[in-house]
């Protein structure tokens, strides 16, 4: 069967919706893009209780529809489940794109992470029963092994689709209740190299908290948006030449040091971070060497999870958040890191 015709198909059963059939509820979030509403259906689809997620978005809307639409057919549990998106036009307001999702869960890693029970609050939802061994940082490295396994599993699904997202950040990887996983939201800022979709990077619309030091994702070099069908055929080729979903595992890397560092998660404290690294010129070694002395016993702590079992947490940290992207792993490699040692893990929950 032709991909094509089975996502018309697709596109074909699928329900759609209108702006009638919803209720919005309480905001989730709003930037300059777009508001994030929590809202329900005015008739219960069967199998579903209703509960969902309306964006309404400016002009990337389109792109972030076309975006989940994509990852719906190609790699469809490593993000937010997408069930439709609209244009509505009103006198009042003019032009807005409606999307909706479903709604995964109360719990955005940004929240795990910020509680003071992080990470036993994740092993609670992971799991049915706590694990039989002690609270401490073996314990706690297990559970930020796992979180770590989810997320580059959702990364590389991403990724091989040919989709680069930009701005991964705890704040757009939300605990879905169903499949008892981490997924990854907010495509709003994703690049589809392999069509040419949204080539042009957009750097205003990154967080800098999270970004790697390269401006560009793609080299200033190669050539501006180029139309469709030769964008497919040159873009496994741009691909390889500029590995631009390293991006995406440098700010996993950050992800990684906020987890292992308690420290290290407030915003302050991981600008304050950010501007040490650059400083020691993106060496986290070196950073390493500039902090130890000095550490509290919070950092030392940090520095102890990741030294464990010959210090193969460390070894993983310091490849993915390094300078240079070509020295990082890709998702792929970095799940066949001895760091995710398959008797250590929790459940993974890889359905797929
Ligand atoms: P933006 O960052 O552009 O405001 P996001 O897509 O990141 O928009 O959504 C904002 C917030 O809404 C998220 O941080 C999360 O708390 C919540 N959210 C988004 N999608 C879902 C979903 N499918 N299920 C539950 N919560 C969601
Ligand atoms: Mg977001």
């Amino acid at each position: 069967f032709d991909m094509f015709v089975l996502a018309f198909v697709e596109r074909l059963f699928r329900p759609t919706y209108k702006k009638d059939d919803i209720v919005l509820g309480k905001k989730l979030g709003g930037g300059a893009f777009g508001v994030v509403y929590r809202g329900s259906l005015v008739k219960k689809p069967s199998s579903k209780d209703g509960e969902i997620v309306v964006k309404k978005a400016t002009e990337y809307g389109a792109v972030e529809i076309w975006m989940n639409e994509r990852v719906r057919r190609a790699c469809a549990n490593s993000c937010a489940d997408f069930m439709y998106g609209f244009l509505e036009t009103s006198a009042k307001k003019g032009s807005e794109y409606w999307l909706i999702w479903k709604f995964e869960g109360e719990s955005t890693l940004a929240d795990l992470v910020q509680s003071k029970e992080f990470p036993y609050n994740v092993e609670a939802l992971i799991l049915d029963k706590v694990q039989d061994m002690p609270k401490g940082i073996e314990r706690e490295n297990r559970i930020i092994q796992t979180i770590m396994g989810q997320l580059l599993f959702a990364l590389d699904s991403l990724h091989s689709t040919g989709i680069v997202h930009r701005d991964i950040k705890p704040q757009n990887i939300i605990f879905s209740e169903e499949s008892r996983t981490f997924k990854i939201i907010d495509l709003g800022a994703a690049t589809d190299l392999r069509v040419g979709i949204n080539y042009i990077p957009k750097e205003f619309l990154l967080d800098p908290r999270y970004s790697a030091p390269e401006q560009y994702i793609m080299s200033t070099q190669t050539p501006s948006a180029p139309s469709a069908p030769v964008a497919t055929a040159l873009s496994p080729v741009l691909w390889q030449l500029n590995l631009p979903d390293r991006f995406d595992i440098y700010s996993t890397g950050l992800i990684f040091m906020q987890m292992a560092f308690p420290g290290l998660r407030s915003d302050s404290a991981l600008i304050q971070f950010n501007r040490q690294l650059k400083r020691c010129d993106y060496d986290l070694i070196a950073w390493r060497e500039t902090v130890e002395p000095r550490a509290g016993a919070e950092l030392r702590r940090g520095f102890e999870l990741l030294d464990l079992d010959g210090g193969i947490g460390w070894e993983l940290l310091t490849s993915m958040v390094r300078y240079k992207a070509r020295q990082r792993p890709s998702a792929k490699a970095a799940l066949a890191h001895p760091y995710f040692d398959k008797e250590g893990l929790l459940v993974l929950s890889f359905t797929q």
